[in-house]
């Protein structure tokens, strides 16, 4: 989160009236150096006398004036290149830059018989290529000082739909919203440019819209609403290339959302490949009279000695509402030996074990097989993805509203299910995260914890991660991982202590135990930490012992810290959605799947993979090829 403070120096285009005054006064309220740019002489100096006015008691002593004015038509480049070369000399550099300087188009278009020098080309030139000049010029003195910035340009939201009455204002406010949006890559610079698109607000331009079209509209944006827009544009680090549509019926929303944006963005060259030989699915699946599956019929950690293969019957007719898949990747967990010792049934032990056999295995991916009477939109031969007990299996039946339609039955959709949504879900809704802020992942190479430093990262925060092995290290770092944390090279604790002495602000934890105590105690003040798990405690000789938390809630009361546990089952509403997302972050070569090379064949294999899980070796998801013949047809796709 970049922090609106004192000492930093922003240059305002416009800033002399309406939109570009406000924001002048707001962030000389912060304490931050303005250079007022503006056309208008007597209304700038009197904003940059104002802000000096303000500022006279906060930055008493301050050895450059709080702000200035300079005379600037931002549509003349020589005077525009004098403005920022004046802004650099006063303050040294800049931090942020605000290109509100617009106008209308002084003769209406349709009813236009002049060459438009003194209209529609100097609108454009105002509206549009004063824009790109500034931002320009910005991005060279922030790109020589090697230090943050960010950009505010002020498109509209004519620039993100039609304006009838001044196409030539919507079409220079449209290409503000472009040129912005296509200048994501100076994020990695450190250089953020973004677009405030609002609708109509008070000013001497808004004044002149008919009051019809205002009150359609839902009234005037208040001023306060523009201003705090604007920071969150500033300080969300996360926001580069956003456009921010700010209307009074929806408040504050980016454009284009998400769903549409998948729309357009094209897969990522890796993705193309695969895509291009894709050959559509008609692959009819041959049922069988019996299939294979693996059953729980003692209640024990040890997975292999609880668990059995048997042969079932395959019951047909398909029941009503029912659909058969057949698995071709199941995908390995951790708690797959929770599951098998019984833990998570609720009831006596006598009511649990009265349960066996049951069957094993929480994930997979596969076709669509057959389907019962009364099942819509669903046809044989899709690819499609179940989270229900039994995937351990060559065929599972499910009632057709627990089948999750994917684009392809691959093993890294196996990864986005269990462990890719458990991260996805877990970091919006129980670590509440944002950005800006330090995440520390633990067991950070495995299935879920690949997921967490990704989406962290995504969302514009430093991400520490913890794994045992150079392997994994290697597959964290080229994750984006800021600092990874061997624990076989390094002592985790000494690293925490030195390198973040504030603690860390959110922790995703998976591992329990000694680790739990220790990311705990490198929890920063307010901090959040997510128990996602706790591996280590798993398999003790006698099972799973809960463990003893002594002082936790006096530690938590002494800093304002959270504990917030998750489990994924509870949050099945909202699994459709993030899959969705966690498939589109991945087509479009944002996210990478990590699937453990080693290969898990047929049933038989379940507890071998279920023991290399355990045995810490694993890097990335355990995956299961349930069948091979349909693997391999299925890689043809
Ligand atoms: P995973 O992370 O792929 O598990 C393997 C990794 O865990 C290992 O590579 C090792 O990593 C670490 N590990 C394994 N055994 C350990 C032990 N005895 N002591 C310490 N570390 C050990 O497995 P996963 O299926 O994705 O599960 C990870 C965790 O998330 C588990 O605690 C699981 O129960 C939890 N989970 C929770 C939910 C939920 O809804 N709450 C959902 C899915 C998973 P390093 O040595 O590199 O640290």
């Amino acid at each position: 989160m970049m922090e609106l403070k004192s000492g930093l120096s922003a240059f305002v285009t416009g800033g002399a009236s309406g939109i570009g005054k406000a924001l002048c006064i707001a962030l000389a309220q912060k304490g931050i150096y303005v250079t007022v740019v503006d056309f208008s002489e007597e209304r700038g100096k009197e904003v940059a006398a104002l802000l000096q006015k303000q500022n006279i008691k906060s930055q008493s002593g301050l050895k450059v004036p709080s702000a200035i004015f300079v005379k600037c038509d931002a549509s003349n480049k020589g005077e525009v290149a004098a403005a920022f070369e004046k802004h650099v000399e006063v303050y040294g550099g800049l931090d942020i830059c605000i290109n509100c300087a617009g106008i209308a188009t002084s003769v209406p278009f349709f009813k236009d018989q002049t060459d438009g020098s003194r209209s529609w080309r100097h609108a454009i030139n105002v509206n549009l290529v004063a824009v790109i000049d500034c931002t320009h010029r910005a991005i060279k003195i922030m790109e020589s000082a090697n230090k943050p910035g960010v950009i505010i340009n002020l498109s509209s939201s004519a620039g993100l739909y039609p304006m009838i009455s001044d196409p030539i204002y919507s079409a220079s406010k449209g290409g503000v919203a472009m040129f912005t949006r296509s200048l994501t890559p100076y994020k990695r610079k450190g250089i953020r440019v973004n677009a405030l698109c609002p609708e109509f607000i008070r000013t001497d331009m808004g004044e002149k819209i008919p009051p019809r079209l205002i009150d359609i509209m839902g009234g005037y944006i208040p001023m306060d609403t523009l201003i705090q827009g604007a920071f969150e544009l500033i300080t969300d680090e996360s926001k580069a290339g956003a456009c921010l549509w700010i209307t009074n019926r929806r408040g504050l929303e980016y454009w284009p959302t998400p769903a549409e944006e998948a729309k357009y963005l094209l897969p990522s060259s890796k993705m193309r490949k695969r895509i291009s030989s894709t050959v559509p699915i008609t692959t009819a699946v041959q049922i069988p009279r019996s299939f294979e599956k693996v059953i729980v019929h003692t209640l024990s950690h040890d997975f292999r000695s609880a668990t059995s293969i048997i042969r079932a019957p395959l019951k047909l007719p398909i029941e009503s509402g029912h659909v058969l898949l057949k698995i071709i990747y199941a995908g390995v967990n951790a708690s797959d030996v929770n599951f098998s010792s019984g833990s998570y049934f609720s009831g006596s032990k006598e009511e649990i074990r009265s349960r066996l056999p049951f069957n094993a295995g929480f994930e997979g991916v596969g076709l669509i097989a057959a389907v019962g009477d009364g099942v819509k939109n669903l046809k044989v031969g899709t690819p499609a993805a179940i989270m229900t007990f039994g995937a351990y299996a060559e065929f599972v039946m499910v009632p057709s509203k627990h089948i999750l339609p994917v684009a392809r039955p691959d093993p890294e959709v196996v990864a986005m299910l269990t462990s890719g949504l458990t991260a996805s879900i877990s970091l919006e809704k129980a670590a509440q995260m944002e950005s800006g802020k330090t995440v520390l992942v633990t067991a950070a190479a495995g299935g879920t914890g690949q997921f967490a430093v990704q989406l962290a990262k995504l969302a514009g925060n430093k991400v520490v991660a913890t794994c045992g092995g150079k392997d994994k290290a290697m597959l964290l770092r080229d994750l984006g991982v800021d600092r990874v944390i061997d624990y076989k090279q390094e002592t985790i604790k000494n690293v925490l202590k030195k390198e973040f002495p504030k603690g860390v602000d959110i922790v995703y934890e998976s591992v329990g135990g000694d680790m739990f105590d220790l990311c705990f105690n490198a929890l920063a003040v307010y901090g959040r930490m997510v128990v996602i798990g706790m591996i280590s405690q798993y398999q003790g000789d006698d099972g799973w012992k809960p463990r003893n938390y002594t002082g936790l809630c006096e530690k938590l009361l002494a800093k304002s810290q959270t504990v917030a546990g998750f489990f994924l089952p509870q949050y099945a509403h909202l699994w459709q959605q993030h899959l969705d997302n966690l498939v589109h972050l991945f087509s479009v070569g944002k996210l990478k799947v990590a699937v453990e090379p080693k290969s898990f064949v047929g049933v038989q294999s379940v507890a071998d993979a279920v023991e290399y899980l355990h045995s810490g070796k694993s890097v990335g998801k355990v995956v299961v090829c349930i069948d091979p013949s349909f693997s391999q047809q299925s890689a043809k796709l």
